[in-house]
């Protein structure tokens, strides 16, 4: 039987119990898979929120999305429900962003990326004569990299090399080997203007890489972004936690919050998982959503970890951001729901994250005004406003830098975006490095987890099933396929795959 007609048949997991440990999109997402195929699911998640790095502050009557703020990929959570038989629309309304973001260059410059695709080759076609023609080639070959992709190696989990050792995968993998080079090299063979090649990799950033350590193929992130759009849902990206959550219940998946596992050890007929405070957890099986390197060092004895420290040393990080949430006085013309600025020369902020980590001294950075598409988030007469500045996980983060930086984002925002929030912000909260260890457990500080370098892509991020322990699975953005809240969905779904294929054998 095909494994997706298995998990909908709600009796392969029958008798079978399962802990999931961590409430983000991978640990919601293997749940409701595995809840569906029968198991008896029991998540345990640390916070008094689900969510995860999507969690959600409120303050002050406003209300902020304290991670993801880009719904992106709609087809992917279109397809997550649908394995439900459910529809998106019965949880929550999308709205299409107009423009999808607006672009302050440093120099004075400015730029609105819009749904309406004449519009953005114009502007192109503004920068570098030929560039409208160029991007409308980029785009095609973009989008038909994107459905290769996902229908060959996204939705479809290949851990192990001979996975890969099959006539159509390798014919389409011999796409993905022509853009092993690098995307700075990529977008350099179909635009010279260096702004419109600014624009082209700032989708990187998503993906926790720089243009010059991130593979060609991801490219097709532009299909994402200028074909696919870019949307908001009903209640924000908080509305769609809530709404996964609920098909969870639905689906019978228990939920634990305020509850934090600190040891898992394998038993003879089950495992044995202890929380902080005490609480004991007897699954059959355990999916660990949490960050893989906090499960595998933190939580585990160490002959049970399929890694070394070394291991965990030696990889890329993903940065750590920056963040404040400040609710202000007032509007905030001319930003945009989604604002990026970015610096003419920006390979010193991506040297200043990878290459010599340091707090970067002229960042690219990221504004977020829900309040612009969202009255519910701000009180009348405010505004919400959310900055994220990418840093290199690990860095020094003391409260006396976070005042200094801020200082000085603030300033930075006001010269190039001209909005003066002096004397305006009513409330306000940052969270950085040390907020990302101490709140998700998440390794060095990273935000999202490990890069997607060449050398952490597919076969080489760590894999679903542990080789070391029997009945340990893993769910989230370090495993593949990767980062950001469609990936994550999809490794959950990847996670639960590999139970019910292990059960069924
Ligand atoms: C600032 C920021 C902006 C982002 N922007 C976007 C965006 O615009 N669009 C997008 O698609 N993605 C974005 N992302 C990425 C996206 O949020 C993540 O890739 C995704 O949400 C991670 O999900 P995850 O399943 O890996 O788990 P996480 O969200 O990391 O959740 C893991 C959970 O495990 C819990 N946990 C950890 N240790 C334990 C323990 N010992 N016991 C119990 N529970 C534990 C944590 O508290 C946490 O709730 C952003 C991320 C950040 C931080």
């Amino acid at each position: 039987m095909a494994l997706e007609q298995m998990r909908t048949t709600d009796t392969c997991l029958t008798d079978t119990s399962v802990v999931v440990v961590g409430g983000g999109f991978g640990g919601l997402s293997a749940a409701c898979y595995l809840a569906q195929a029968g198991a008896d699911v029991e998540l345990v998640e640390k916070n008094a929120q689900l969510g995860g790095r999507a969690s959600r502050l409120e303050t002050n009557g406003f209300r902020f999305d304290m991670g993801p703020s880009w719904y992106l990929m709609p087809d992917v959570f279109e397809r997550f429900f649908g394995h439900f038989d459910r529809d998106v629309g019965e949880y929550y309304a999308l709205n299409r962003l107009d423009p999808h973001y607006r672009i302050f260059f440093k120099d004075g410059d400015r730029v609105d990326i819009t749904p309406d695709r004449e519009q953005v080759i114009e502007t192109f076609e503004s920068y570098e004569p030929g560039a409208g023609d160029a991007l409308r080639e980029y785009l095609a070959a973009s989008e038909e990299q994107y459905s290769i992709a996902m229908e060959n190696f996204v939705y479809e989990d290949r851990p192990r090399l001979r996975d890969w050792i099959d006539r159509d995968v390798m014919n389409a993998a011999s796409i993905g080997f022509q853009l092993l080079g690098t995307m700075d090299e990529y977008v350099a063979e179909y635009f010279d203007h260096p702004k419109l090649q600014q624009i082209m990799q700032y989708t990187l950033v998503f993906l926790g890489g720089a243009p010059k350590n991130t593979p060609a193929l991801y490219n097709m992130m532009s299909h994402v972004d200028f074909n696919m759009g870019v949307w908001y849902p009903e209640d924000g990206i908080g509305g769609v936690v809530d709404s996964i959550a609920d098909l969870a219940v639905e689906l019978g998946v228990t939920t634990t919050l305020g509850t934090e596992i600190n040891e898992i050890t394998r038993r003879q007929e089950h495992f044995h998982l202890e929380a902080v405070g005490g609480d004991v957890f007897t699954p059959d099986i355990v999916v660990s959503g949490a960050d893989y390197a906090h499960t595998e060092q933190d939580l585990l004895p160490s002959r049970a970890r399929q890694y070394d420290a070394e291991y965990w040393d030696e990889r890329t990080y993903a940065p750590s951001a920056f963040l404040m949430y400040l609710g202000v006085e007032g509007d905030i013309d001319p930003l945009a729901h989604h604002t990026l600025i970015v610096p003419p020369d920006w390979d010193q902020h991506f040297e200043q994250i990878f290459d010599r980590p340091t707090w970067p001294d002229d960042p690219a950075y990221y504004l977020c005004a829900p309040s612009k598409t969202d009255e519910e988030v701000a009180p009348d007469g405010h505004s919400a406003l959310f900055v994220l500045v990418p840093v290199a996980a690990g860095l020094e983060d003391t409260t006396d830098i976070r005042e200094q930086y801020r200082d000085f984002v603030l300033g930075d925002i006001a010269e190039h975006t001209g909005v003066d929030l002096h004397g305006r912000i009513v409330c306000e909260e940052l969270f950085c490095i040390e907020d990302f260890i101490s709140v998700y457990n998440s390794w060095n500080g990273t935000a999202l987890g490990l890069a997607h370098t060449l050398r952490q892509t597919a076969l080489f991020r760590p894999p679903h099933r542990s080789d070391a322990v029997d009945g340990l699975y893993f769910a989230g953005g370090y495993t593949t396929p990767g980062i950001g809240m469609p990936m994550c969905l999809i490794s959950g779904e990847h996670a639960a795959d590999a139970v019910i294929k292990d059960r069924s054998e």
